[in-house]
């Protein structure tokens, strides 16, 4: 075995291990990687950038496990699409890139994608509806007891620029109270989530009916009290309102089109391109765990375990040796690590000399699933020794036994890169040893959840006004696909 191979198997084992032991970096001391979003620390243009490459890489994905895509702007000259992904580029890759970029050119609205997306991304789709179906039924009773005990505001402020769906909704009964309208959205978002789409029109409706519905309760006061209550005993009933508002995110990102589409459309054409590069010498291959989990765990803590202390383990995670097991991996390089990988060399090659470089711009990456622990470790290694300032939206937190090292692929860059794959292992062996160290102490931890995966959980507030909406509504309540206005239309 190559000295890369050797850490690598190392690496994923342990990463293995704090997956089976429920870990996340979320809400951990260790510096930098415990934040969810670095949404407050982004320029203007970054930000705006962030977002729409999120977009961008959200509707390439298929949904497919491990089908993560990474997109980054090529703005040096005329403006170019750099795109990548967790696995082998195929022909299809190209074929969805080509039919989303001429959609968008000729869109008006971004139900106009929904055609695209479902033929492209049906799997990704299907996830989202079904995860905030079971996420809003799980939760549904917590939320009625809740609304028991709150004390409403207003309507308009309890749901703002709702006034449009309250109108047609209850047009020609009596005015609803905000409690009653609550619980309307909350039921009517159970009924609008139960169904998987299709390639037809009625299904594109029954989307944007989810969208309508999603979008006013994700913005609602209610659930932001909710998430914002001091009262640490309701800490779970705050985990799980979190988890739901990201999730009604989820199936309103799409909605985000509208500004790809204006962007797009003032160019004369969106040139692409998909990251192709093979690397030699990375920690990429098949490889198998050893048998024995227990022997992997003496390994991180240079010592055997004593019997009682396997004995604590296997009965705190009954399910990991059986999960273990002689397993076979495949490590990837992650498809944001391609994306730098592919453009640093020219971006550092004047520089190299006087690496680390001083105040650079930042430079955005779109994911369509947030980063990992350990690409959050890797760019803030590589960041701090070139000084360029890498950025994806932000992270889980998660470890995955699939992810990489680069290995020359990042060092070939210049000599002062060597090193950034040893603080990715350093990173993750030191949290690794710290997790046993508090496993050994008392109580389990508590299991992390996958929802912190997403991106798309940020508010999106510009939808249209006044009578456009309106009729976007009704076109919207009677199912009618053909009939929903268009913005552009509208002049
Ligand atoms: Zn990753």
């Amino acid at each position: 075995m190559s000295e890369i191979s050797v850490s690598q198997w190392h690496l994923s084992e342990e990463l293995q291990l704090l997956t089976e032991f429920g870990y996340s970096d979320l809400d951990m001391p260790y510096q930098s990687v415990g934040v969810r979003s670095n949404k407050d620390i982004r320029e203007p243009e970054t930000h705006s950038d962030v977002r729409v490459l999120e977009v961008i890489a959200t509707c390439l994905t298929t949904g497919k496990p491990g089908d993560v895509v990474a997109a980054a702007f090529d703005k040096r000259g005329n403006i170019r699409l750099v795109l990548a992904k967790n696995g082998d580029v195929g022909s299809t890759d190209y074929t969805a890139t080509r039919t989303f970029i001429s959609d968008l050119m000729i869109a008006n609205d971004w139900i106009d994608l929904l055609p695209f997306l479902v033929n492209h991304s049906k799997t990704n789709i299907d996830k989202r509806i079904s995860g905030l179906h079971r996420s809003i039924t799980d939760i549904r009773s917590t939320l009625e007891k809740a609304a028991t005990e709150y004390t409403f505001e207003s309507m308009e402020k309890e749901f703002p620029r709702s006034d449009d769906y309250r109108d047609i909704m209850y047009v020609g009964k009596d005015i609803p109270t905000v409690a009653r309208v609550l619980s309307d959205l909350i039921q009517e978002c159970i009924n609008a989530s139960d169904f998987a789409v299709d390639e037809d029109q009625q299904s594109f409706m029954k989307y944007v009916r989810l969208v309508n519905v999603a979008g006013i309760l994700r913005d609602s006061r209610f659930l932001s009290e909710l998430i914002s209550d001091p009262n640490r005993a309701n800490w779970e009933r705050i985990q799980d309102t979190v988890k739901l508002k990201r999730r009604l995110g989820k199936v309103c990102q799409y909605t985000r089109i509208r500004q790809l589409i204006e962007k797009v459309q003032r160019l004369p054409d969106v040139p692409f391109e998909w990251v192709e590069e093979s690397f030699a010498d990375t920690g990429e291959g098949e490889f198998k765990f050893c048998m024995d989990p227990m022997e992997a765990v003496g390994r991180v803590l240079h010592r055997q375990l004593t019997p009682k202390e396997i004995h604590e383990v296997a009965e705190r995670f009954p399910s990991l040796s059986s999960n273990w097991m002689g397993r076979r991996f495949y490590p990837r390089i992650h498809a944001e690590l391609r994306i730098i990988l592919h453009f640093s060399p020219p971006l550092l090659s004047e520089s190299l000399r006087q690496l680390p470089l001083r105040g650079s711009e930042q430079l955005p990456i779109g994911c369509s699933k947030r980063s990992c622990l350990c690409c959050v470790l890797w760019i803030d290694a590589f960041n701090g020794r070139t000084g360029m300032s890498w950025m994806t939206s932000g992270s889980h937190g998660k470890p995955y036994a699939n992810w990489a090292l680069p290995g020359t692929a990042g060092e070939q860059i210049g000599a002062a890169l060597r090193g950034v794959d040893g603080q990715v292992v350093k990173g993750i062996n030191t949290r690794l040893k710290d997790m046993l160290a508090w496993l050994n102490v008392k109580g389990g931890p508590k299991r992390i959840s996958d929802e912190r995966a997403s991106s798309g959980s940020e508010s999106d507030t510009s939808e249209h006004t006044g009578e456009m909406r309106r009729a976007r509504l009704r076109a919207i309540l009677v199912g009618d696909y053909a009939a929903i206005p268009r913005p552009k239309e509208q002049a």
